[in-house]
């Protein structure tokens, strides 16, 4: 299911997996729009509209409600530029008081509902689910969410990507809640899970069932050197049919101001990688290709990968 509507998982093509158009914060869009910097409809169809003449098919769009989603932003930029864009329903890392008390089921109720009905107010639908927990481990809250989103899978046979934290192993709390509620792990995505080069707990993972979102380029703390490192050393392990390389790009964001107070052309995030959502085919794929990796294997990482999580084949 993408924003516009669904489409058979043979048609998705050249996919990035983790993605962003729009982070924000829930509401900030339509409120204080000008926080977001000029044009910025404008600016994202013209910056998709690059990325699918680079080839770019599909992405997903992993803006939750707590990151700001702005689903019919997301449908006009889709139609503008041609890219495909599938976007989650679930949680990110926000806590509002609201979190402290609301019931698992009563939050299933609602993700399914943005998955079989749409976004309230909206006909744009979910096409996969999401949850978070990060350096403070799985907290309560996000136990709730983790636990809902668990639910809302089982109920729809949707996939769910996870957003987590390696340095603290922290997937190994996040399958263990999996498991209890009887997800099916070979639908689970583990998220930035180059953020590591722990190759042991990395194949731990991937032994449990689920697929690795290798999906922040360039990153931070760990080199991009090192993270194609990790994923020529997982393809070299065998794991090649379930990793995903991404970037976690995000295109429109809050524009700083700056300490003489003007308002800088770019955002932070875009400052540190100009090269956007092109970084993977600019930068890595050679990459991969200069290390001996074949062309059909890098395909397949972006293509048949893609297809397989989501048709669940
Ligand atoms: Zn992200």
């Amino acid at each position: 299911m993408t924003v516009t509507g669904p489409i058979d998982a043979t048609d998705l093509g050249f996919t990035l997996m983790h993605e962003h158009v729009l982070i924000s914060a829930s509401g900030l869009y339509s409120s204080y729009p000008a926080l977001i910097g000029p044009d910025p409809e404008a600016r994202a169809i013209a910056t998709l509209r690059q990325a699918k003449a680079a080839g770019i098919d599909s992405m997903v769009d992993a803006t939750t409600f707590d990151l700001g989603r702005e689903p019919e932003l997301l449908a006009r930029v889709s139609a503008a530029s041609g890219v495909h864009l599938v976007n989650v329903t679930g949680w990110w890392l926000d806590v509002p008081r609201f979190m402290w008390g609301v019931g698992v089921n009563q939050m299933a109720r609602e993700f399914i509902r943005d998955i079989e009905q749409g976004f309230n107010g909206t006909a744009v639908r979910a096409g996969i689910l999401k949850c978070a927990a990060d350096f403070e481990g799985v907290t309560a809250p996000l136990e709730t969410m983790a636990r809902a989103v668990a639910r809302a899978h089982v109920a729809t046979g949707l996939p769910i990507m996870v957003h987590s934290y390696p340095t603290g192993q922290l997937a190994r709390r996040q399958i263990a809640i999996f498991q209890e509620e009887g997800v099916d792990l070979t639908r689970v995505k583990i998220d930035h899970s180059n953020d590591t080069t722990d190759l042991e707990y990395l194949q731990w993972i991937l032994d449990q069932g689920c697929w690795l979102g290798l999906d922040r380029y360039p990153g931070r703390l760990v080199s991009p050197t090192q993270r194609t490192n990790t994923l020529k050393a997982l393809i070299d392990l065998g794991y090649g049919e379930r990793l995903c390389p991404s970037h976690d790009c995000i295109c429109l964001h809050i524009h700083n101001e700056r300490a003489d107070g003007t308002l800088p052309a770019h955002h932070d995030f875009a400052l540190r990688n100009p090269d956007g959502y092109l970084y993977m085919e600019r930068h890595v794929i050679p990459q991969l290709e200069s290390m001996g990796v074949a062309l059909a294997t890098i395909r397949g990482l972006f293509v048949d990968n893609p297809r397989r999580f989501f048709s669940g084949d």
